[in-house]
This record gives C-alpha cells, sequence and structure tokens, in this order.
C-alpha cells in the first residue's frame, strides 16, 4: 500500500494536533509544526526524534547532541478532534460564502472557522 508519490494528498495542516497509526510511535499524539507537501509528510512535535551531533560552533559552543523531529509519512497520521478528542476522519464541506473547511466525520465539529 505505498502511497503514489507526489499524488499523496495533505489532509494536515500547520497547529493540527495529530495521533500517529501504525509504526513504533503508534498512539502517539503531537502537534503538527510542518507540513511538507512535496514529500507527502509532516513534522510532529516530539513524535520520531532524532538525536543529531552537532560541531561547537557559534551558535552551540559545546556542541553536543540535539533532539530533531523528523517528518512522518502523512499517511499515518490522523488529525484529533479537539471536540471528541478523537482521531478522526476528516470530511469536507462549502460553506454559503465557497470557503472549503473540514469536519470531524465523528462529531460533526467543524475545524476552521
Ligand atoms: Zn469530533
Amino acid at each position: 500500500m505505498a502511497p503514489l508519490m507526489g499524488r499523496t494528498r495533505i489532509h494536515l495542516r500547520k497547529g493540527d494536533t495529530v495521533e500517529v497509526i501504525g509504526g513504533k510511535f503508534s498512539g502517539k499524539r503531537g502537534k503538527v509544526l510542518d507540513v511538507l507537501t512535496d514529500r507527502g509528510r509532516a513534522i510532529v512535535e516530539g513524535v520520531n526524534l532524532v538525536k543529531r551531533h552537532v560541531k561547537p560552533s557559534r551558535k552551540a559552543p559545546q556542541g553536543g547532541i540535539i533532539e530533531k523531529a523528523a517528518p512522518l509519512p502523512a499517511a499515518r497520521l490522523m488529525v484529533v478532534c479537539a471536540k471528541c478528542g478523537e482521531a478522526t476522519r476528516l470530511g469536507h464541506r462549502f460553506l454559503g460564502d465557497g470557503t472549503k473547511v473540514r469536519y470531524c466525520k465523528r462529531c460533526g465539529e467543524q475545524f476552521e472557522t
């Protein structure tokens, strides 16, 4: 079930709270820090941290190890609804003025206002 390259539609937005489904971070939740649309991935706060060894520099005079969140495939992330608190599928609907908004398929809560 490999996603088609370049055709993955990203349902996530920066600032969404998401839950990881499958993989070794299954069940973990975090905030979306960045969405890499062209790669079909997203960076989630506190999930998939990788340690980077950094040489001493002006910015980090000590050098050492920093932890950085690495991108996860968007297909493995589900948006968590703020109202019902569940990882949910999203629906789309259009408002009267044509604005497209996302909503929770469980409770119907609208995400964008
Ligand atoms: Zn909901």
